[in-house]
């Protein structure tokens, strides 16, 4: 407790999601006293749990590919390091070409891509049939492959932080809502929820697709907006398939598709629909099944009798431009935005959390204010993502 009448803590977060656990684990690691509120009951029940768990360094701009090299390191030695088994499975990812503007497109980003630590090559046709040799050939005029991507369970992962974190110290409230931010003299000060005050020197904005909400409360307009995407599980078949396989190939209704086949046996696949569905529904719908399986059936004819067993909708926190908005805001002092992710919160988290301690303990390196700029808050946010 300090002089004011509530507790106080180094660091609140808010949002217990696949941003918000790892980066309360490595806070309560280096020793901040922390406090990680969420609306919902328990860790990972915003857009984490809806992820289908890929996990890729591969992306078109430095800052997505360091932190994605620092969470796969993370990731891949996580149950050596900490005991949990969090599925994690180094298939690789493919981006398959069928047409000379995406062989084009991917052969380009090959520069980009090994110039920040990549291990990627573009494989003609033989050599990704060798790969992944169910894929269609009729067409087919190779792809990329960079064999240390892979996959891992978001809720094993997410629970896993979180249970690390509280071993640190760290305290979780669920089923809390902040509903205000108090600043003063251009500070950070606390925050109030529907149950309490807390003080408090740092306060990061995690929460998802909800961190316009958020970062309202501050008076911020901050561009990250829910935008829906549906998922689907199948039933468990004899292993066939190493790394994920990503169609960027824009079609009618949708813009990109992906699928790998999970270590159980099962396939897991999610399709970005075009043009954008905003808000925040997640109720399904009849249009998706129907949309992917066609494109699917296209790239993996094997494909064309599995069975789906279920499937979801969850939110993608948006951006502009695709890329994710980490950096302090103009403002107010001390409040950190670790939002907008988009499609790739999962696979960020533990390099952001990591990123977020920097931030946090003054300890940002040389090589973090190169890739800073690429997810400044204050940037135009008029650029493109290539790699959705
Ligand atoms: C179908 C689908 C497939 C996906 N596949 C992948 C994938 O393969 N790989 C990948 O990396 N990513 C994937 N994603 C994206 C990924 O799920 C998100 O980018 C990621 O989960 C965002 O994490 P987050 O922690 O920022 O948000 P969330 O997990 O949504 O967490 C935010 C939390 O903030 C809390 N919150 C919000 N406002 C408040 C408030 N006022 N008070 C208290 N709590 C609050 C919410 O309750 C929520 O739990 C996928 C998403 C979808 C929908």
């Amino acid at each position: 407790m300090t002089d004011l009448n509530y507790p106080h803590y180094d660091v609140i977060i808010i949002g217990a999601g696949s941003i918000g656990a790892p980066t309360a684990f490595f806070l309560a690691k280096a020793g901040f006293k922390v406090l990680v509120i969420d609306k919902f009951p328990s860790v990972g029940q915003g857009s984490s749990k809806r992820a289908i768990g890929g996990i890729r360094a591969t992306h078109s701009d430095p800052a997505k590919i360091r932190l994605c090299l620092r969470s796969i390191e993370i990731f891949s030695s996580w149950k050596e390091n900490y005991g949990d088994d969090i599925d994690w499975f180094k298939g690789g990812y493919t981006f398959v070409a069928f047409r000379d503007q995406e062989e084009k497109t991917l052969k380009e980003l090959l520069r980009k891509q090994k110039e920040f630590g990549l291990n990627i090559d573009w494989l003609d046709k033989e050599a990704f049939l060798e790969i992944v040799p169910d894929v269609n050939p009729d067409g087919l005029l190779g792809g990329t492959f960079s064999p240390d991507d892979g996959s891992a369970s978001p809720l094993l992962a997410t629970h896993s932080f979180y249970r690390q974190a509280v071993n640190l110290g760290a305290e979780f409230h669920f089923n809390e809502s902040v509903e205000e931010i108090i600043i003063s003299s251009g500070k950070i000060k606390a925050i109030k929820t529907n149950h309490a005050t807390y003080g408090s020197d740092f306060l990061i904005n995690a929460a998802g697709p909800w961190a316009k909400n958020v970062a309202k409360l501050a008076d911020i307009d901050l561009p990250v907006n829910p935008d829906s995407h549906e998922a689907a599980i199948t039933e468990s078949v004899a292993h066939f398939l190493d790394p994920m396989v990503v169609d960027i190939r824009p079609q009618p209704g949708s813009s990109n598709f992906y699928f790998y086949q999970h270590s159980t046996g099962q396939i897991i696949f999610c399709i970005t629909p075009k043009p954008n569905i905003w808000g925040f529904d997640v109720e399904e719908t009849s249009s998706f099944l129907p949309m992917v399986a066609k494109r699917m059936i296209e790239v993996m004819p094997r494909l064309q009798n599995i069975r789906v067993r279920r499937t979801w909708r969850g939110l993608y926190p948006m951006t502009p431009d695709g890329f994710p908005i980490i950096g302090w805001a103009k403002n107010v002092e001390g409040f950190l935005h670790a939002a907008g992710t988009c499609g790739q919160g999962f696979m960020l988290g533990p390099g952001m959390g990591e990123l977020l301690l920097r931030f946090v303990n003054n300890s940002l390196t040389a090589q973090d204010h190169e890739i800073l700029p690429f997810v400044a808050p204050d940037r135009d946010f008029s650029g493109q993502e290539l790699l959705k």
